[in-house]
């Protein structure tokens, strides 16, 4: 694209002498024209710029890029002196690969020297924190709540995307009402659809909805690199993924092959949705991705003539388990009609009904969702 464009020629930088004193924007304007290999994507919008300053006549730079490979890491840094060289050719250029931002959670860390669960799973270029959704078992309201999650962190200002990955049941597009395909680029990108204000993709457009279910468990590995390499995601603070439903291989592979900054189990309060609560919950545990907490789905009938609550599967489930387990419980969503046929019209009661009390409880739950991501990652230093 020609914006991206370096200014100068770079078979002439030898000639290029400009008097000028660089400053933060400048220098970030060449960043900004840099791309990480194999991606569209420039360094700094990529958040991999922890850094910039003039220390006398040196500009430095640090880069934290999270799994990077040492060649992409080499060619970067290579890239971003000769265009720094090129503008600011009085100016020594220093450049410094720093550790990206720690995971939330770095209690759960594996011991040092141990190799790490995450070693091979990818990073999504453009987005900042990837958060699944998850459920021991299936009908216990995933989706409905990693949709209204979604909408609530939108909501709360922020840039975000859904990606539908329970390959076995691909339903947010109808939860979301979105009607069409996505297009594909010229590069053959897919561009993800524009929902109710959030990006959305959905495995559902990638599956051949003839193939038959016991197939696509194993087409999980192809889907989720056409995924991570394949699809155009624009800018996001967050991109909410919606995992299929139990705790099996294929799940297992979804959750370790992107980096995840967290994933909050969905359960109903029935002992034995409990049960594989607990299970989805020591599944995340097992590959060191921090449990943010448990959304407890239909818990509460509250009665839509007299307005009286009946605890149709029990009271306070969700609460105990969590406490059990030692992980937050986030809220309780109740059992509501007018949730479920938001749904099968794709009118999500977040997008719909902000001012209804489940809305109200969603945005609570995003609140925690972000703040707890969020703790993790620190803007880029400028000193100048
Ligand atoms: P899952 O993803 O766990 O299979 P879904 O989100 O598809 O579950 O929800 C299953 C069904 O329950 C859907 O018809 C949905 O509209 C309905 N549903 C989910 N949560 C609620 C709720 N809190 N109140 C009423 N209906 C709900």
């Amino acid at each position: 694209m020609a914006k991206d464009k370096p200014r100068r020629r770079r078979s002439k930088p030898a000639k290029v002498v400009r008097a000028d004193k660089p400053t933060p924007e400048s220098v970030e304007k060449i960043l900004r024209t840099v791309r990480w290999p194999g991606t569209e994507r420039d360094i700094v919008s990529l958040g991999i710029i922890r850094e910039i300053s003039l220390q006398g006549c040196t500009i430095h730079v640090a880069l934290g890029a999270r799994d990077p490979s040492p060649e992409a890491s080499q060619a970067v840094a290579e890239e971003v002196r000769s265009r720094l060289k090129a503008e600011y050719e009085k100016f020594a250029v220093d450049i410094e690969h720093v550790a990206p931002p720690p995971p939330p959670h770095p209690q759960q860390a594996p011991p040092q020297g141990s190799p790490s669960p995450h070693s091979h799973a990818q990073a999504i270029p453009g987005v900042r924190h990837i958060v699944a959704v998850g459920s021991g078992k299936g009908g216990v309201g995933k989706s409905t709540v990693a949709v209204n999650l979604a909408l609530a962190l939108k909501k709360l200002g922020r840039r975000v995307g859904v990606m539908d990955a329970d390959v076995y049941g691909p339903s947010i597009p109808l939860l979301m009402g979105a009607s069409e395909r996505p297009k594909v680029t010229a590069r053959n990108r897919i561009v993800p659809l524009e929902v109710h204000g959030v990006q959305l993709m959905s495995m559902g457009f990638l599956v051949d909805e003839d193939a038959p279910v016991i197939w696509r468990g194993p087409m999980v590995m192809k889907l989720i690199q056409q995924f991570l390499v394949g699809v155009e995601w624009r800018e996001a603070d967050f991109l909410v993924v919606d995992l299929p439903p139990g705790t099996g291989d294929t799940q297992l592979t979804l959750v370790q092959s992107t980096r995840l900054s967290g994933a909050v189990v969905v359960t109903t309060p029935q002992d034995l949705a409990l049960l594989d609560a607990a299970r989805a919950a020591q599944m995340f545990n097992k590959v060191d991705v921090p449990v943010l907490g448990i959304v407890e789905n239909m818990s509460v009938f509250v009665c839509p003539r007299c307005g009286e609550e009946s605890h149709i599967f029990g009271q306070g489930g969700g609460h105990r388990e969590a406490e059990r387990l030692g992980i937050p419980f986030l809220g309780e969503i109740p059992l509501n009609p007018a949730i479920r046929e938001g749904s099968d019209t794709g009118r999500p009661t977040v997008a719909v009904e902000p001012e209804s009390p489940e809305t109200k409880i969603f945005l609570k739950i995003a609140e925690r969702v972000a703040k707890e991501t969020e703790a993790a990652s620190e803007p880029t230093r400028v000193t100048f």
